[in-house]
């Protein structure tokens, strides 16, 4: 057997992609965008030659950085199966067609700028109609059961608690009458975390490769950061001030719902308007409940006793632009989680524009911010920001909660 690493490595942290080579078969586990700049961008190429046969894809999660070039195995002409839990399929399809509609917009506008300098036009890296094509090849595994992969390979998907539907893959390899165990952990979610539940590890293996995003380091406490999470939000009901929460759409934004949701449920603070306004968010979240069967004990027992609906009768999904632009008018206490999650674009984008400059409004970082973002440089305590071209000045107060992590520390 041999492995190589074709993202991820040699100094990305994106890309996620191995290609698992067999005297049988051969295998890609995981096929991820890279992302995070031009240099990284560059090497959104297939990650396997158009005439080596592939047997399969096995994904670990749905995230963009482990699916993000699927669509490109597609439009090489790969029809062989991509093989995920249901619940990572489902996401897999939410992701790759937003990140198709960004592709060809992307696209759009550096074709504009082309033609402006004389240069031709230049297709996206790939369209909604490439996204379809691999979407169609999605095959469903269960977790714990071992499966055939492909000839030679079995895999076995076990709970990684670091998104829905996410697992670690192991891989039981049958070359020249030996069994491997290869390990694939994914990405792998911090232990005490709600909604989800924990990682479940393997008791045995060959070999191991172990992503290592806070390998270095460990994360404060989930339960302190609940607590100022508590703690900013009754302040600034209090205050009559609008709480903006830049979020990305799968996972942190489910995060915020529940915490709001128990808040209300334990009497902590009164009922307020919240304002979900992430069309993508909205589907996610639709995905979460229609896997309610994934979490873990304490949040199966916590919507047994009553919905969450019922306590978060003032949130209110906002898809359409025009909703979203009414937020504008809101007076008093208020919340709006809007994408993106590092405010380099998106919703978010137009209420920072509209509020930053009040001494009343709260920014909650609840994510990681890269180098570079709005997001960022808000963290940094910078007191003018550019946004649409216009300067807006800093006066609202900025609050980081360091502890929110989707990976283990
Ligand atoms: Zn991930």
């Amino acid at each position: 057997m041999k492995i190589t690493l074709v993202g991820a490595a040699g100094g990305e942290v994106t890309g996620s992609c191995y290609i698992v080579q067999t005297e049988q078969a051969r295998i890609l586990v995981d096929c991820g965008l890279f992302q995070g700049g031009k240099k990284s961008e560059a090497l959104n190429r297939p990650p396997t030659a158009a005439n080596r046969t592939v047997d399969a894809v096995l994904l670990t999660h749905g995230h963009l950085d482990h699916t993000g070039r699927l669509p490109l195995l597609a439009k090489m002409g790969y029809t062989g199966p991509v093989f995920g839990t249901p619940a990572t399929l489902d996401m897999t399809g939410l992701i790759l067609r937003d990140s198709a509609r960004l592709q060809v917009a992307d696209n759009e506008r550096k074709n504009r700028k082309r033609m402006r300098a004389g240069e031709p036009p230049e297709e996206p890296l790939y369209t909604p109609d490439d996204v379809e094509k691999i979407l169609s090849q999605l095959r469903p595994v269960p977790y714990q059961k071992e499966f055939a992969a492909a000839p030679g390979i079995k895999a076995i998907w076990h709970d990684a608690g670091h998104m829905l539907g996410s697992a670690s893959i192991q891989l039981v390899v049958e070359e020249e009458g030996k069994t491997k165990r290869v390990v694939f952990s994914g990405d792998l979610g911090p232990r005490s975390a709600p909604i989800l539940r924990e990682f479940e590890p393997f008791q045995q293996a060959d070999l191991v490769f172990l992503e290592s995003t806070y390998g270095g380091r460990d994360h404060r406490s989930f339960a302190e950061t609940v607590k100022e999470f508590e703690r900013i939000v009754i302040d600034a009901v209090n205050r009559g001030g609008k709480m903006l929460v830049p979020t990305f759409a799968v996972g942190r934004a489910q995060l915020i719902t529940l915490l709001l949701g128990q808040m209300f449920r334990a009497g902590k603070v009164k009922p307020f308007p919240i304002f979900l306004d992430s069309p993508m968010a909205i589907e996610a979240t639709n995905i979460y409940v229609k896997y309610s069967d994934l979490f873990d004990d304490e949040m199966k027992a916590f919507i047994r006793d009553r919905p969450l609906r019922a306590d978060l009768k003032t949130m209110k999904p906002t898809p359409t632009a025009d909703e979203s632009r009414a937020i504008n008018d809101v007076r008093g206490a208020c919340l709006v989680m809007a994408g993106a999650g590092m405010c380099n674009g998106g919703r978010i984008l137009h209420h920072l524009r509209a509020n930053l400059w009040k001494p009343s409004t709260h920014v909650l970082i609840v994510g990681y911010q890269g180098q570079g973002s709005l997001g960022r440089r808000l963290v940094d305590g910078e007191k003018e920001v550019k946004i649409f071209g216009e300067k807006i000045a800093v006066k609202a107060t900025i609050h980081t909660l360091g502890g929110f992590s989707a990976h283990a520390g």
